[in-house]
């Protein structure tokens, strides 16, 4: 199993791209969600989409979180190492054999959501001869993982017989909380869950219940129940830019930027073609910058022809193929680009900065995936 030294070691390490995360930043978000969220689990796992596990986790235990969430049980491992001595709620929860012991070992608690977990638990329990706190996952309608209404009477029949596994929390997770136009299945999901916990409840297991994601919590506070866990809005992104309810996501603020260096800048006379295939040829007379950025640092090839970049506080079209290692930006409007220049991917200083929406917007995808990916770079850290 993996266990690296939570958030170091495991960068790109080739290249010129920084990835610089401000701490204060993600403070600030987190307290935001706090205003919300009376007892937030924040998650923190994919290293904190891609923000570093070890700082990140060592910012929120200082700001309070008392547990928090990552996917498999090897990250609970690197999580329990930073050191960080709360609560840790695995999401994929035990996969391979070896991960059972090391849930006892590393005072992990696994989300579970499948009966032949729950029996290898049970075993591991009496081998361990201590019980094992437990989140149960309850399928409402991802359709993912998780038991399903169906599940609910041998569930608890299950729980009343075992000896080792203890529930201490019920989660479930929303499709469609972030759309204002799928309000009715969001609540139509809350419902259900409602119901699966009332049936357990009513047979005396008792646990804390827990639905909201980042968009839940500012949007449905109906959801709210006993615990949260919030996500991309610790990050800074809205879940709903471009929505008709923009202003529910206001004022978290993106805490990565990520910037490179230019290598080259030259003429491109009228007619000449740039980059591989051919696929851009410069309308007029152009002067275009390299830059040290290519789809072998995360930075998508998708973005060949689409994506925008900025250098000297303005923005500069990607002009042909994103390359692996270069990529060619429109910097004819843009005086004094010299080889050297700093240029940022995301983020930036002045007035026009890249936010992650735009960025993942030109890239086909969703902020999320912009983090993990470009937060694979070599990481600097400030506002600690
Ligand atoms: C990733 C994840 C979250 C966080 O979702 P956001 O949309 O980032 O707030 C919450 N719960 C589960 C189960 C997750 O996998």
């Amino acid at each position: 199993m993996l266990v690296n030294k939570a958030g170091r070691g495991m960068t790109i390490w080739y290249n010129l791209v920084r990835t610089r995360i401000d701490l204060s930043v993600l403070e600030h978000n987190f307290r935001l969600i706090k205003a919300k969220a009376p007892c937030p689990i924040p998650v923190v796992k994919s290293d904190a989409y891609g923000h570093g596990l070890g700082a990140v986790a060592t910012m929120l235990a200082r700001c309070g979180a008392q547990t928090m969430a990552i996917g498999t049980v090897g990250e609970g491992m690197a999580l329990r190492l930073v050191p960080f001595s709360g609560k840790i709620l695995s999401l994929l929860g035990p996969l391979g054999h070896e991960d059972y012991p090391a849930l006892w070992e590393y005072d992990i608690m696994p989300l579970v959501g499948r009966k032949e977990q729950l029996e290898l638990l049970e075993e591991e329990g009496a081998r361990q001869g201590t019980s094992l706190d437990i989140a149960l996952a309850l399928d409402t309608g991802m359709s993912r993982i998780g038991f399903t209404p169906k599940d609910m009477t041998w569930v608890r029949d299950w729980f009343r017989k075992s000896k080792w596994v203890r529930p201490y929390l019920a989660c479930s997770h929303l499709a469609t909380a972030d759309e204002p136009e799928s309000r009715e299945f969001v609540l139509q999901q809350g419902r259900v869950f409602s119901s699966m916990c009332d049936s357990l409840e009513e047979v005396g297991i008792v646990f804390q219940r827990c639905l909201a994601n980042s968009a839940a919590i500012q949007a449905y506070p109906e959801l709210t129940f006993d615990a949260q866990r919030p996500g991309i809005t610790l990050y800074g992104s809205s879940p709903f830019a471009g929505t008709s309810w923009e202003d529910k996501g206001k004022g978290f603020c993106p805490a990565m930027e990520v910037r490179t260096n230019i290598v080259s800048v030259h003429d491109l006379a009228k007619g000449a073609p740039i980059s591989y295939g051919r696929t851009f040829y410069a309308p007029e007379d152009m002067r275009v910058a390299i830059v040290a950025v290519g789809y072998a640092d995360n930075y998508s090839r998708g973005l060949s022809n689409k994506g925008e970049m900025l250098v000297h506080g303005q923005r500069a079209k990607i002009v042909g193929r994103v390359c692996m290692q270069m990529t060619a930006v429109d910097v004819t409007h843009i005086p004094g680009v010299a080889a050297g220049d700093t240029v940022y991917l995301l983020g930036g200083e002045g007035e026009h900065p890249i936010s992650p929406e735009e960025l993942a917007g030109w890239w086909g995808t969703i902020p999320y995936e912009v983090f993990c990916l470009l937060g694979q770079n070599q990481r600097e850290y400030v506002g600690k």
